[in-house]
């Protein structure tokens, strides 16, 4: 890292610290912060008949609690950086082990900002497979090209700033995106879980604008060939809300799937959830898009998932998307309470197990406990699930704590949640004291 004297220029906002980011961390004589981002503009730019991509950002950000170099994340090659209009070097935005791992690496800008004071980074790179666990290429063909923002929890970096630069998940953004593929003259389909999108008539263009509510985890984006994808539209009653809730559901042509009877499947499972736990906090529309592979992936009010995933994926628009994780470190509770209600497939549990878990088992940790980590342990799905059986039975059946977390996610809904405050709120609620099995199958203490 080089010097450079602090920057002092621009007035503070007076913003309140944000106590759901995580504490600054040292680096060597350094204090690195999390900034607060404000608003994203980024531009994607796809040229087919090169097979190149090209990426550039402006993030509008305050610095963060206290003075401290800001950290945000890339995983793309940088070509310029500039700062407040100032040019900088690629090396003064360089990755950097927080004390999480090297796969937690974030970008750390090497200019001290104050604390709270506003500022405009802008960056422009080559868009490349992302550098991180699990990433796939961009999907070029002989006259278009195929693109899925193809997030995931399970590793470091997976989240949207893969593709463009964004913070960690307890920051909230107005993201907007740009995006055109050139070198064809093939109309192109764009699937992206915002109203907000307009699209230049031939179809290989558009600007989105996603709600300013979402979180570096929350965009679904997916482009592909327009006659490559068969969708259907659709809407229907969902309870608790005036209006009908649309559906969007697409598949790529070389998927296998029935997408009416995916479909009315969607339309069931959104029905129980809204009955069952209450508000649906996204949209006016649900989107799933259909994949061959035994995957899925989450977004607010949206899915990429296959067909045997759909139920897993739908279920997190409560508990995932719905409630979000306030850190990484948070995102167990989701995958966790997830497989325990509806998944059969997942190891020996049945949906709503309730089993005693006494305290020899071996210890978990489903918490990463560096507040720097950035991933969800792959035990949130099995042990979390047998963790959530255990409570069942400690609180008096399934059906108790069933009641237990519609009462959380109804508290909560729409926002960031904490492992604390399920500890804090199921203790509460129920009055037993899960203390102990959250020490030993959460926090992995012997
Ligand atoms: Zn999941």
């Amino acid at each position: 890292m080089t010097a450079h004297p602090p920057i002092r220029k621009i007035r503070k906002t007076g913003r309140m610290p944000q106590s759901l980011a995580p504490p600054p961390a040292a680096l060597g004589s350094r204090r690195v912060v999390a900034p607060s981002v404000e608003r994203i503009r980024a531009s994607l730019r796809f040229d087919v008949g090169t097979r190149e991509a090209v990426g550039k950002a402006a993030i509008d950000f305050c610095g963060g609690a206290v003075d401290g170099h800001p950290a945000l994340d890339l995983r793309q090659p940088l070509e310029w950086v500039r700062l407040d209009g100032r040019d900088l070097t690629p090396d003064d935005l360089a990755h950097r082990d927080l004390g999480a791992g090297p796969e937690a690496r974030m970008r750390v800008l090497d200019v001290p900002i104050e604390a709270g004071s506003r500022h405009l980074l802008e960056v422009g790179y080559r868009l490349e497979t992302p550098d991180a666990e699990g990433a796939v290429p961009i999907g070029w063909s002989s006259d278009g090209v195929k693109f899925d923002l193809w997030m995931s929890d399970l590793e470091p970096g997976r989240y949207l700033e893969m593709w463009i630069p964004a913070p960690l998940v307890h920051d909230r953004f107005a993201l907007h995106i740009d995006l055109a593929v050139e070198g064809t003259d093939r109309p192109h389909m764009l699937l992206a879980n915002t109203a907000g999108v307009d699209a230049e008539p031939g179809r290989r263009a558009w600007s989105l604008l996603y709600p300013a509510h979402f979180t570096a985890l929350s965009p679904m984006l997916v482009l592909a060939p327009a006659d490559s994808i068969e969708m259907r539209r659709s809407a229907f009653g969902l309870p608790g809300r005036s209006r009908s809730l649309g559906m969007v559901i697409a598949r790529h042509a070389d998927v296998d799937a029935d997408l009416s009877a995916a479909e009315a499947d969607l339309q069931g499972w959104l029905a129980y959830l809204a009955a069952r736990y209450q508000p649906w906090v996204h949209g006016d529309t649900f989107w799933a898009v259909i994949w061959g592979p035994a995957r899925g992936m989450e977004y607010d009010g949206a899915t990429t998932a296959s067909v045997a995933a759909l139920e897993h994926e739908v279920f997190h628009s409560w508990f995932g998307r719905g409630v979000k994780p306030a850190r990484a470190s948070d995102g167990w509770i989701d995958e966790a309470y997830t497989v325990w209600s509806t998944a059969a497939h997942r190891g020996d549990l049945s949906r709503f197990a309730s089993e005693e878990l006494s305290l020899d088992e071996p210890a978990v940790t489903l918490y990463a406990p560096h507040p720097w980590s950035r991933h969800t342990p792959r035990e949130s799905y099995r042990e979390g699930a047998r963790l959530f059986a255990g409570i069942a039975h400690l609180l008096g059946g399934p059906d108790r704590l069933r009641a237990a977390m519609a009462d959380w996610y109804r508290s909560n809904a729409g926002n960031l949640v904490t492992t604390d405050g399920l500890g804090a709120h199921l203790k509460l609620w129920s009055g037993a004291d899960v203390g102990p099995l959250w020490a030993r199958y959460v926090h992995g203490r012997e």
